[in-house]
């Protein structure tokens, strides 16, 4: 009997929208723009552009960015009932996420319990922000993803455990090829289906918990 482990994403995922992107706009020079274009295009890995995109925000904006998410970032609706569920039926919920542990964090610390969460993190001591990277690629992965979502499942699961992941967007894509069920909304679903990953559709943390249900009494 193969044990369920969860590996949920954050932007686009618990939130409505991407947080990131929110903050550019709401905050940034025009440049960010550009840089955005270029890690959609692929000319610069996800890591770098991040970093650039952070490096045009100014230190003591911290606690002006940290207000603004926690005021404007939706968290999509059945989220603490799905929680709530995985904790009463023992499953490990893995939050695995390229935001940043300033905006991250505050806004997580309203629901849980979590098995673990893991983000990128930041630095605010010098004129502009500085992004730091805790869980870069490991030796299998050459990606360049910032907070490589594939490299942290390769760290925490058992080759028997069922991995399920949920996300929406292409940095969720080398985590649901390693998945063994990927619960897919948006960009992440059409690959899903491109690739004939094994998947369900989802638009609220409800879905997640129905097909969380089923994959349950499969299982035992
Ligand atoms: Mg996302
Ligand atoms: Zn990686």
């Amino acid at each position: 009997m193969a044990k369920i482990a969860v590996f949920c994403d954050f932007d686009g995922t618990i939130t409505e929208k991407d947080n990131i992107i929110n903050i550019m706009k709401h905050f940034a020079p025009s440049q960010w723009e550009g840089i955005k274009n270029q890690v959609l295009q692929q000319e610069i890995s996800i890591k770098e552009g991040v970093g650039k995109m952070f490096s045009l925000l100014p230190s003591n904006l911290k606690g002006d960015l940290t207000d603004f998410v926690l005021e404007n970032a939706k968290i999509r609706e059945g989220f603490q009932p799905f929680v709530d569920y995985l904790a009463e039926e023992d499953i490990p919920l893995y939050i695995v996420s390229g935001g940043i542990d300033f905006f991250v964090a505050p806004v997580l610390d309203k629901y849980g319990p979590y098995e673990a969460v893991f983000c990128n993190s930041s630095d605010f001591s010098g004129d502009t922000i500085k992004i730091l990277w805790p869980h870069s690629c490991d030796e299998k992965c050459d990606n360049n993803c910032g907070c490589c979502k594939p490299s942290i499942m390769r760290k925490l699961e058992a080759e028997d455990t069922l991995k399920v992941v949920i996300g929406d967007s292409i940095t969720d894509l080398e985590a649901a090829k390693k998945a063994d069920f990927v619960i897919a909304r948006d960009l992440l679903l059409k690959k899903s289906k491109e690739l004939n990953l094994n998947h369900n559709s989802f638009e609220t943390f409800y879905d997640c918990i129905e097909v969380l249900k089923k994959l349950n009494e499969v299982r035992v």
